[in-house]
């Protein structure tokens, strides 16, 4: 039964993620200071910010691999981590994709894919087969990582992170490793697959451009605070001070 009147085009604005107030230290030194951060469904939000401002730290606390030592963690309007309650990361249906993407070297590529999909064989099957199709590699369903170029190993790793359907896809420099020849298909593909799922997307670089490429939105982070947040176009344009043009123009 419906319990709520469903008006069209009237959705409650409840993000998919949710981080409020995280702050993590390191001998005494806050590396995250104080982020907040909303993102809807559908929505790729981009941490664009200089190598060790904190940005890995930040994604790790969300996946549940790092405790935060202030601040909670919402996901879809429900608190999944505090500084007393957690969820632990396998419950959080959050998908994961590093740089250092390591399929698993014995496991084919359907078995690498299938990894985290719980249900029969012949689900599993159908839903390697659906993602091994969007990311035009299904002709080597059977084959082994090692059988794979870079670019094709880093799409059945998308494949693989997209599988188990999570509500959040956590990105950490994803696409540093590949050429760029090869980048620029690959960011597109990787967008349009989690547009099609509606996905939440938290993407970490350190590079303005992908950041450009990819984003709804940027918070662009320095020593552990988001120092501005907003449309890609905005942020690039109007820099809150001299450190981000610096940032800025030193990218280029
Ligand atoms: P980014 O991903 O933006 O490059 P990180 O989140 O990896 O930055 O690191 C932010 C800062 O926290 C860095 O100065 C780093 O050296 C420090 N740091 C990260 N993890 C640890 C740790 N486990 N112990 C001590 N310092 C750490
Ligand atoms: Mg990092």
């Amino acid at each position: 039964m419906q319990s709520e009147i469903e008006q069209p085009g009237i959705t409650p604005a409840v993000p998919r993620l949710e981080i409020r107030n995280l702050v993590r230290r390191f001998q005494g030194r806050a590396v995250v200071d104080n982020v907040s951060l909303r993102i809807m469904p559908g929505q790729v939000t981009c941490l664009l910010g200089p190598s060790g401002c904190g940005k890995s730290t930040t994604l790790r606390m969300i996946a549940g691999v790092e405790m935060q030592d202030s601040g909670e963690i919402w996901v879809d309007g429900k608190l999944v981590c505090d500084t007393v309650f957690r969820v632990p990361p396998e419950r959080r249906e959050i998908g994961l994709m590093f740089q250092d993407f390591a399929l698993f070297p014995h496991l084919s590529v359907a078995g690498n894919v299938a990894f985290g999909l719980r249900g029969s064989k012949e689900e599993k099957r159908a839903r390697v087969a659906e993602l091994l199709d969007k990311v035009d590699l299904l002709q080597f369903i059977d084959g082994y990582p090692h059988q794979l170029s870079g670019g094709e190993q880093q799409r059945v790793a998308l494949a693989r992170a997209l599988a188990p359907r999570p509500r959040i896809m956590l990105m950490d420099e994803p696409f540093s490793g590949l050429d760029n020849r090869l980048r620029d298909g690959i960011r597109d593909e990787t967008l349009t697959l989690l547009k099609e799922e509606d996905t939440a997307v938290l993407l970490v670089t350190h590079e303005p451009d992908e950041a450009m490429r990819m984003a709804d939105e940027i918070a662009l982070m320095r020593d552990g605070r988001i120092v501005q947040q907003g449309a890609p176009y905005n942020v690039y344009t109007r820099p809150v001070d001299r450190a981000s043009v610096a940032f800025f123009s030193d990218a280029n």
